[in-house]
């Protein structure tokens, strides 16, 4: 299967590239810095990939089988009038552009796959609600956001096979939330962040690219489906457990300054959570490497 991604240079992307090409898929990285992605993906390790800018997404998206879209500004920054406007806009130009190149090219060498990111902001804050695929959009910033991306995927023609993955907060080693939050735990033993109630809905790195690899080639994955692991847990848990990996006291809150100081506005995807539910995939029979955050941690930590 050949395949084109966008993002593919970010956290995910790069996990999700890695693994189609040891599995000997061809793959088309599509980025803003062709340098970049060449420091990321060396063709020494990466012999075939092929390495495109905008200008050659065109050619790589007509020769697909299928797309995995997963670019976007970071959202984990301080949240200025101009940077919200562009973790919205980022979204929706990369999606929209990759929509375009799927329905103009040509029968017969079309991709017949996208695989869209999205998000479970897409729900709103909860600390009582439960959420899955069929609960109402929430009405706050990032909700918008969800909303407008997935709406623009959702442009794609009808005979192209939409999977739209919102996801939860990922956890690995080298990037994401968790390698912003563990310095600052560290600092202050561990505690729970804020009032450590809110809900936290995570999936491990290899759950969420397994997810995608998935979708790409089974028919059945398809609509929303949210890539969140079956066991979401509240912030003070996820605390504890971070500091039993840790080895660290877990007692003194870290204050939600002084993660704002690290995370900025997008904070708030910790601060003010939701709990999010795998229907689709637990319907689809997905086998979740890490259901637990415990087991998630200490293959991530240990
Ligand atoms: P990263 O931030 O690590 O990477 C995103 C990629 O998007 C970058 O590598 C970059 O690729 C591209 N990008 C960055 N800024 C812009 C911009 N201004 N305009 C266009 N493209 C840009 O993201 P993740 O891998 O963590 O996540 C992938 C997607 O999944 C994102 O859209 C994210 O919102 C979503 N998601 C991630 C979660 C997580 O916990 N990681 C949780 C929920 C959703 P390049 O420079 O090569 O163009």
């Amino acid at each position: 299967m050949t395949v084109s991604v966008t993002g593919a240079t970010g956290f995910i992307g790069t996990r999700l590239v890695q693994r189609l090409h040891a599995d000997n898929h061809k793959v088309c990285v599509l980025t803003r810095s062709k340098s970049k992605a060449e420091t990321i993906f060396p063709v020494k390790n990466f012999p075939g990939i092929v390495i495109a800018e905008e200008a050659g997404w065109k050619d790589c998206i007509e020769g697909s089988n299928a797309v995995v879209n997963l670019a976007g500004m970071p959202i984990s920054t301080r949240w200025s009038p101009e940077i919200k406007k562009e973790i919205k806009e980022s979204r929706i130009r990369v999606t929209s552009k990759v929509v375009d190149l799927i329905n103009s090219s040509p029968q017969g060498v079309r991709p017949t796959v996208l695989v869209s990111a999205t998000a479970v902001g897409y729900y709103g804050t909860s600390e009582t609600r439960v959420f899955d695929e069929n609960s109402p959009s929430g009405n706050d910033y990032l909700a918008e956001v969800c909303r407008e991306w997935e709406g623009t995927a959702l442009k794609v023609d009808k005979d192209v096979r939409l999977a739209l993955i919102r996801i939860g907060v990922v956890l690995g080693k080298d990037g994401g939330a968790l390698a912003k939050m563990i310095p600052l735990f560290m600092m202050f033993a561990g505690g729970p962040l804020g009032s450590g109630q809110q809900w936290f809905s995570w999936i491990h790195l290899d759950d969420i690219v397994n997810l995608i690899y998935e979708a790409l080639s089974n028919p059945s994955y398809k609509g929303v489906i949210n890539g969140t692991a079956p066991n979401p847990v509240r912030l003070s848990e996820m605390c504890n457990q971070l500091g039993n990996v840790l080895g660290r006291p877990s007692w003194l809150p870290v204050p939600d300054f002084a993660l704002k100081a690290v995370l900025g506005e997008g904070a708030s995807v910790v601060l003010e959570g939701q709990k999010v539910v795998p229907a689709k995939a637990k319907e689809l029979g997905f086998p979740f490497k890490y259901p637990y955050v415990k087991d998630a941690l200490k293959s991530i930590l240990s």
